[in-house]
């Protein structure tokens, strides 16, 4: 063993993972801003609401009353009961208070649950394109990941018969979400239907189900997986009150799951984090059980947004989309614009694409690559619809100029 070797000052695990690249992505978009360029940010998945004003009264109101203390682990109870009406509310599910826990972001939720699930070596089986935590949660937990490809002719969504070709004796969970992150897909009813009448069949693979984009569906009404048949009992549903509420930067994501998951969760969550923070909590009770018009009127606002920047995408030769039904993501697959130049530049890959549109137009988005599919792009559309026409407009002319 060399000097250097011995004297490594940064654990092993952290060369199984990379700095998640959509925030990446979004701090070279501001340190660009910062220098005075005209860049606008497609990169960061947030809405550019403001929290709606009777969750930030909740939360001056916390204040006031002194909720300032260590809270609970899994979270006070109140923010539990109001979760355990909200899952009975919207998705016909039955979690008791003792099968709840509350986290800071829905992203720390999925981190416990994955750490908590798996040993080194489980299988974990995850559509492409993924969430881009997804694959680094799992290998921080020496876990496997198996990939299952979907693109988009089928609208990024997996069959099936996709779904039990990858199944081994050795896959532990299933991790998705829908609505997708990156590309918008939405699984009905039905399809969803199909996948837990496998599941019936494989009784030891447990279900990481992220539906933290419930609320910003254009379809229609949101499944939750966990209500077929006896997947209640091996799922973890994700939620959280970042995207409906525009409240991404108040951290609070939760789960409803076993009691035995549960448990395991507020196990390790009290070595980590603690409960999360007590103020965002009782904003997040306002959120969750306050009057959801504020909610509907940012899903029209994304849904109006699609539309805008769909129309733009269509006019561009080569491109190809899909039609998103929820979330604010577009993932057009831009492969075909591979192996062209421009000034001299080759485009190769999303990566190289994703610096071309940053560097020519301005316009900061995230290469397909992070997500697992290295032929699109992901342009996130939670942002002005002002800023939305000249970053579609910039987009097409680097994409028509490239030769
Ligand atoms: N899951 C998906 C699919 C997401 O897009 C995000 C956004 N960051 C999260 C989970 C985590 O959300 P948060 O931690 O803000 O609750
Ligand atoms: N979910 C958002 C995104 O995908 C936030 C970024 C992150 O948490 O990685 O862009």
């Amino acid at each position: 063993m060399s000097h250097t070797e011995e004297h490594k000052v940064i654990a092993d695990r952290l060369s199984r993972i990379s700095e998640s690249e959509t925030i990446a992505m979004a701090k070279l978009g501001r340190a660009l801003k910062a220098e005075g360029k005209d860049i606008i940010s497609l990169s960061f998945g947030e809405p550019d609401f403001f929290t709606p004003n009777h969750i930030k009264q909740a939360a001056i109101d916390a204040i006031n009353t002194n909720q300032t203390f260590y809270t609970p682990v899994a979270g006070i109870l109140e923010i539990r009961e109001a979760i355990k009406v909200k899952f009975k509310r919207d998705n016909n599910l039955d979690y008791n208070i003792d099968q709840i826990v509350v986290s800071t972001g829905a992203k720390n939720s999925i981190m416990n649950a994955v750490l908590a699930l798996v040993n080194n070596g489980d299988e974990v089986l995850i559509p492409k394109p993924f969430w881009v935590s997804y694959a680094d949660m799992v290998h921080l937990a020496n876990g496997t990941c198996v990939y299952i490809d979907a693109d988009v002719d089928s609208d990024y969504k997996i069959t099936p018969v996709q779904l039990e070709a990858a199944i081994t004796p050795k896959t532990k969970l299933f991790m998705f979400s829908s609505p997708n992150n990156p590309s918008g897909s939405v699984y009905s009813h039905d399809e969803l239907k199909a996948f837990a009448d496998i599941f019936e069949r494989y009784p030891n693979i447990y279900i990481i189900s992220d539906e933290i984009y419930e609320h910003i569906n254009f379809v229609g009404k949101h499944t939750s997986i966990a209500t077929f048949g006896s997947l209640i009992n091996r799922t973890i549903t994700v939620n959280g009150v970042s995207k409906a509420f525009a409240m991404t930067g108040w951290r609070i994501g939760y789960i409803g799951t076993t009691k035995e998951i549960a448990f395991a969760c507020d196990k390790l969550q009290s070595q980590f984090t603690s409960g999360t923070n007590s103020i965002a909590q009782h904003a997040a009770i306002a959120a969750i059980l306050g009057d959801l018009t504020p909610t509907s009127d940012m899903v029209k606002a994304f849904h109006k947004r699609r539309d805008l920047c769909l129309s733009i995408l269509k006019e561009i030769k080569g491109l190809k989309l899909n039609n998103p039904d929820g979330a604010f993501y577009l993932f057009p697959d831009v492969s075909s614009f591979f192996g062209k130049s421009y000034n001299g530049k080759t485009i190769h890959n999303s990566q190289d694409l994703c610096m071309y549109f940053l560097n020519e137009v301005y316009v900061v988005t995230v290469a397909g690559s992070a997500f697992g599919n290295d032929n699109c792009i992901r342009f996130s559309y939670a942002t002005s619809e002002e800023n939305l026409t000249i970053a579609m407009n910039r987009i097409k002319k680097a994409l028509e100029q490239l030769q």
